[in-house]
């Protein structure tokens, strides 16, 4: 009976499990990042449905590195993969290592190589290229198949010691160069490698390829369902004859099942790309907060809940698809409309003088959180000088315009209803001064008639002689289009966007004096702000995350 609510994958387990194939103890999962690289958005889909399953199943959940390329791997990737899984909320069952199975990978390639299963090719690279063959065309077979066990077995010892040097041999399993499958023509198992691996050390000379490695290291860990995106799909057939190989009939066999890649727009999910941004200084580092990385995303200012919302939302697939970066925008807004506290900011400052204030200053209650009354409130400066936003006031200007006009009334948030008067110019004409008239009857919350008196707008402000000044980042997207690298034929970097970040000072409230890397707030009617990690009381540095679609009162 097929529940219409699960995902196909959820149905391949339920199917599973129903024909008894699987009983729900079995079931395993894994994530297999290769550590060349930091976790991006696309990862937090696959980190999502594998350790999802794992709390639906009630299921262990590994977290395996893929490391079985040094050229490209670093301890620096472990970590931030350990970091950015654990910061989504995630916690796996057992931290695993391909590199922990080299040994007994070893042992089965001898084994391999002892029933006729796989011999070693000192042909060149291309050689081996050039007689693959073509999907319509069978390949040729290596003049070095036909070699003896013995002749294998001591040629493969040699590259394993690294006596030979790297690219002269290669370990082949010995399949069929006619299978219509062009990854079942005698695919390669083991290349000899003399770089240091970060974890091995100089331990071994020889690495297996991604193939070999994977679905040998699903086996080992018991693992029920091995989920991988698409492009694995022709490989499945090699993996399936890997797997039964080394495992006898009545062992437990890992199913390899895959899903549809998620991409986002306006930017690149892939490791490779993004390690190019960084390498050419396009972006600061892996979590600069322009990049679609996990950890630049929570830099940004991003939750985990946003993440791992975003992820759940656009669910599995089994199509490739771009998904609108607005979309994830919106999940971080519902997320942190809840959790981030109200503040004011000006970030486009002109002065504003109550003329007629008389008082050195007073303090006022201003609520932190109308969406969690546990939030409480706090106190706020008011003073005759103040800043607005520059865009808040006109001179005169159509009735549509709900701020501050020369004649009319708008309200300070938290504070008085004040009227436009007159302004100040300097020589160019350009505003430096708005004075205003206030009602002192009419303070926030005082319950007087004035305070309830309707008017248009409601402003944010600070009072210049407390406000602080801080440094505010705001980012735009990365790229000016949105899938920069669907056209094969351009290079993505061209279009990556010369603007994307906008260096300001802005002026906030005191009480953010003390804030902490990663505090979240909201400026009110401008946006979702968080505190970067460079950021110090002596200055402070702010990220926006993500512009305030609707305001409260504009
Ligand atoms: P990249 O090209 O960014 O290096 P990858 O697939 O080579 O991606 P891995 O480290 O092998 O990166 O990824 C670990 C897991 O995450 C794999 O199972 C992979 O299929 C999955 N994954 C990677 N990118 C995406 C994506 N964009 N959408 C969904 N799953 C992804
Ligand atoms: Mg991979
Ligand atoms: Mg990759």
């Amino acid at each position: 009976e097929e529940n219409k609510s699960l995902n196909f994958i959820e149905q391949i387990i339920e199917d599973d499990l129903a024909s008894g194939g699987y009983k729900k103890e079995d079931l395993k999962f894994r994530f297999p990042p290769e550590p060349n690289g930091y976790l991006h958005i696309g990862h937090a889909s696959s980190i999502n449905l594998n350790f999802g399953l794992g709390l639906r199943y009630n299921a262990p959940v590994n977290l395996r590195f893929d490391d079985t390329n040094p050229i490209k791997e670093e301890r620096e990737f472990v970590d931030s993969i350990k970091r950015d899984v654990a910061w989504l909320g995630f916690k796996w069952a057992k931290e695993c290592y391909a590199s922990d199975y080299f040994q007994q990978l070893y042992d089965w390639a001898v084994e391999m190589i002892k029933n006729g299963d796989a011999y070693v090719d000192s042909q060149t690279s291309e050689a081996i290229a050039n007689q693959k063959g073509t999907p319509t065309e069978p390949g040729k077979e290596s003049p070095y198949r036909e070699r003896s066990v013995e002749e294998n077995l001591a040629l493969f010892e040699e590259m394993k010691n690294g006596d030979t040097p790297e690219g002269a041999h290669v370990l082949r399993a010995k399949i069929d160069m006619t299978s219509s499958n062009m990854l079942m023509r005698d695919p390669i198992m083991y290349r000899c490698v003399h770089k240091a691996h970060h974890r091995t050390n100089q331990e071994w000379k020889i690495y297996p390829m991604y193939d070999w490695a994977h679905g040998e290291s699903d086996f080992i860990e018991s693992i029920s369902h091995s989920f991988c995106t698409l492009e694995f799909l022709p490989h499945r057939e090699l993996y399936n004859w890997f797997v039964n190989k080394v495992s006898k009939p009545e062992d437990f066999q890992p199913k390899q099942r895959e899903f549809a890649r998620r991409n986002l727009s306006h930017t690149v999910v892939s490791k490779r790309k993004l390690a190019q941004l960084v390498e050419k200084g396009l972006v600061d580092s892996w979590d600069d907060p322009r990049m679609p990385t996990i950890s630049g995303l929570r830099r940004r200012g991003y939750t985990p809940n946003s993440i791992r919302k975003f992820a759940e939302s656009i669910g599995v697939g089994k199509r490739e698809n771009i998904i609108d970066l607005s979309h994830l925008e919106f999940c971080a807004r519902e997320d942190l409309n809840k959790i981030a506290p109200r503040v004011m900011g000006v970030l486009d400052p002109v002065k504003l003088v109550i003329t007629n204030y008389e008082k050195e200053e007073e303090w006022l209650e201003a609520e932190n959180n109308p969406e969690d009354e546990a939030a409480g409130s706090r106190q706020v400066p008011f003073s005759k000088e103040l800043y607005i936003e520059r865009e808040d006031f006109k001179e005169s200007a159509n009735r549509k315009f709900f701020r501050l006009t020369l004649g009319k009334e708008v309200r300070l948030k938290n504070a008085y209803i004040i009227k436009g008067e007159d302004v100040v110019k300097d020589e160019e004409g350009n505003i430096t001064e708005i004075h205003c008239t206030y009602d002192p009857l009419s303070k926030s919350g005082s319950g007087t008639e004035e305070s309830q008196r309707k008017v248009k707008g409601t402003l944010h402000w600070v009072s210049t002689k407390h406000a602080v000044a801080a440094e505010v980042r705001l980012y735009d997207r990365l790229f000016t289009v949105e899938a920069p690298d669907a056209d094969k034929e351009k290079d993505y970097l061209e279009f990556v966007n010369p603007n994307s970040l906008e260096v300001i000072t802005g002026y906030v409230e005191p009480s953010l004096k003390d804030a902490k890397e990663l505090e979240h707030f909201q400026f009110q009617r401008i946006g979702y702000f968080c505190i970067d990690k460079t950021s110090s009381s002596e200055k402070l540095v702010f990220n926006r995350t993500v512009t305030l679609r609707d305001s409260w009162a504009k």
